[in-house]
């Protein structure tokens, strides 16, 4: 994969942790990427309350 990638993953992982929905501060860094080709998708789902958020970017 693309270091650009891992970088915006990394980027997730250490700037958004607290979830939006309940305050839960994830420490674990629950973030998962997922590609189809055309952009990729970084998808969070809060351990404490099942809140899912996701950033997606398209790849030029
Ligand atoms: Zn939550």
């Amino acid at each position: 994969m693309p270091t650009v990638l891992d970088r915006l993953r990394r980027r997730y992982e250490t700037t958004d942790k607290k979830c939006p929905a309940c305050g839960y501060v994830d420490t674990e860094r629950n973030w998962e990427s997922r590609t189809d080709g055309g952009r990729v998708v970084y998808r969070h789902v809060c351990p404490s309350c099942d809140a899912s958020r996701e950033h997606t970017f398209r790849l030029t």
